[in-house]
């Protein structure tokens, strides 16, 4: 059967392919194939958290026994350890394994479906109930795994055409699936600038999140098509609608091709406005991408994605190591590496967010702050990567003097250690902050006494100002970076820092959508950061671009607060 589902597209483009469904919500884990050679230690490791589990249990059992807990817990540990020993799971599991060549967490999760499945058919309503007890043994077992990660995925059995349907996905998670060859991405949740969305993006791969129930909906192997700019998957298309889109496909890819001739066209208005339109990055295997792109810099390093997805953080040697390989790629081009921005959505493995609201909670800058000894290591590694080229430093999510006196301080405290050890950076390394907080739009003079440049964070900065979870795909619809207070905060912005001749970017996802490009450069904006493939969509429109002409819509566009006015003006201005 044919049906159309909706969503939020997150990147553009059209992929046709096959549905590969990641395993349910609770259970979501990667798949992945492990070489032949390291089967035995995939199902020793599956073996090794069955074991520590185990032991969990009975030591449970016997506080139980020694009277510290009630014991009706007795029953619920006995059944637990009855799931635990069930061969459906730890016996079929390591089969699974050593047939498909899977790794160890997908094969537990899908012989778990197998076991849940036979308790749906139970008819005694009480043991059917206990299907949550098997969720939960298994989620138990896969934490184990988690503290003994297996062989890191280099390729899928997936490759060619599969499209990846999951409930959820975390920053973590698609950062590993970068390695993985899925031609799109769809999730039920999820929104336009969580970081999800902004890791997908950067694949640049069509990606569609808030689907609600693609992944019940969708069956594995169901033919998709993905229009990640319409937002929309047609699943089992007859074969009219599939010509179709495989035309639109060929017509889109000719125009990349068309797109790339700009590669090396200087960014400038028709009438002379220079322009920078920089590249972000996640890691530095980014930087084949920017260079693809023709970008002449990079605008933004989240630096924290090399800090996720591993046990360990990274030492200061393998922090430089990786900022210098992107200084020295860049060429001596501008290089802004942000200082961790961990917390909230982005957080390494093993830390429990306890806070109710982590957005507003230890994360980025204040994170850093209390936590000095991992913010030395960093600041240092920054600091002699920037021997190797035009490094520059960014603070995110500031939000009062107290904490850019102590960032300098650091900073400062940092460059004295190196100077003690007699290793050499660049003494006069810019320190830039990120304005995505209201309080620091609202207080620009202190920021741009005290540091060399601005860099403008629209995702964070639209999330605080409209108090709208950039994560929530509840309250996505009351995102919107044209609320009349955006603007007028993003023009504030801009003007203050261009008056004070303070150089200022923005790096936010408003960045990269070429709808707002001629509105940015009405605000008087000349420096952009966005995700690669963007860029060159982007410098298009610079190019057609003539300020004179922009001007006068864009002072009516501050002034509109009509949504609908408010558009129209817009489609004007992009015309
Ligand atoms: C932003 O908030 O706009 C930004 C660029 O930072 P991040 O998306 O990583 O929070
Ligand atoms: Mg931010």
């Amino acid at each position: 059967m044919s049906f159309i589902l909706q969503g939020i597209g997150v990147s553009g483009g059209i992929a046709i392919g096959h549905a590969h469904l990641a395993a349910p919500a609770a259970l979501e884990v990667i798949h992945y194939l492990v070489p032949k050679n390291q089967i035995k230690r995939e199902i020793a490791r599956l073996e090794m958290a069955f074991a520590v589990v185990r032991k969990e249990f009975e030591s449970l059992q016997k506080s139980v026994a020694d009277g510290h807990a009630r014991a009706e817990f007795s029953a619920f540990l006995d059944l637990h350890l009855m799931i635990l020993d069930d061969p459906m799971l730890s016996e079929a599991a390591s089969s699974m394994i050593t047939q498909t060549n899977c790794n160890a967490e997908w094969a537990l999760t899908q012989q778990a479906q197998v076991l849940l499945a036979q308790f749906e058919e139970i008819e005694d309503a009480y043991l059917r109930e206990r299907k949550a007890d098997v969720m939960q043994v298994v989620e138990r077992v896969l934490k184990a795994m988690m503290g003994h990660p297996g062989y890191l995925p280099i390729a899928s059995k997936h490759t060619g055409d599969s499209i990846l349907v999951a409930h959820d996905l975390s920053p973590a998670d698609v950062m590993q699936y970068k390695q993985h060859q899925f031609v799109a991405f769809l999730t039920d949740l999820g929104s336009q600038t969580s970081h999800t969305a902004i890791v997908a993006r950067s694949l640049n791969i069509p990606s569609i999140v808030a689907l609600h129930h693609a992944h019940q909906l969708i069956l594995e192997d169901d033919c998709l098509i993905v229009d990640g700019t319409q937002g929309i998957i047609i699943v089992n298309p007859d074969k009219y609608v599939l010509d179709e889109y495989r035309l639109r496909q060929g017509q889109l890819e000719l125009e990349k091709k068309k797109l790339q001739r700009l590669r090396s066209v200087t960014a400038v208005t028709l009438d002379g406005t220079p322009v920078d339109l920089y590249a972000n990055i996640e890691l530095p295997e980014d930087i084949e991408q920017v260079k693809h792109s023709g970008a002449t810099g990079i605008g933004l390093f989240r630096s924290e994605f090399l800090f996720m997805n591993r046990d360990d953080l990274p030492d200061e040697e393998e922090q430089f190591e990786a900022y210098r390989i992107v200084a020295v790629k860049m060429h001596k081009q501008p290089v802004v590496i942000r200082t961790f921005d961990l917390g909230a959505d982005k957080n390494i493995r093993g830390s429990t967010q306890v806070a109710a609201n982590p957005a507003l909670g230890l994360r980025a800058i204040r994170l850093s702050l209390a936590e000095p000894k991992m913010f030395h290591a960093q600041l240092r590694a920054i600091l002699r990567a920037s021997k190797f080229g035009d490094v520059r430093i960014l603070v995110p999510m500031l939000s009062n003097v107290a904490e850019i006196d102590q960032t300098l301080h650091l900073i400062e405290y940092a460059k004295q250690t190196l100077r003690d050890d007699k290793l050499h950076f660049d003494e006069h390394i810019k320190v830039g902050g990120m304005i995505e907080i209201p309080a620091a739009a609202l207080s620009l003079d202190i920021f741009m006494r005290k540091l060399d440049f601005l860099s403008i964070g629209t995702n964070d900065l639209i999330q605080y100002t409209l108090a709208v979870d950039r994560i929530d795909d509840t309250v996505a619809h009351l995102y919107d970076p044209l609320h009349p207070a955006i603007l007028w905060l993003v023009s504030h912005i801009i003007q203050s820092a261009n008056r004070a001749q303070v150089p200022v970017s923005i790096c936010g996802e408003m960045a990269g959508d070429m709808q707002f490009t001629r509105l940015l450069l009405g605000f008087g904006l000349q420096q952009f950061s966005m995700y690669p493939a963007q860029l060159l969509t982007v410098k298009n429109q610079v190019l057609k671009s003539h300020l004179p002409d922009i001007l006068p819509l864009v002072q009516k566009i501050i002034k509109t607060d009509q949504p609908e006015k408010l558009a129209a003006l817009l489609a004007r201005l992009n015309d």
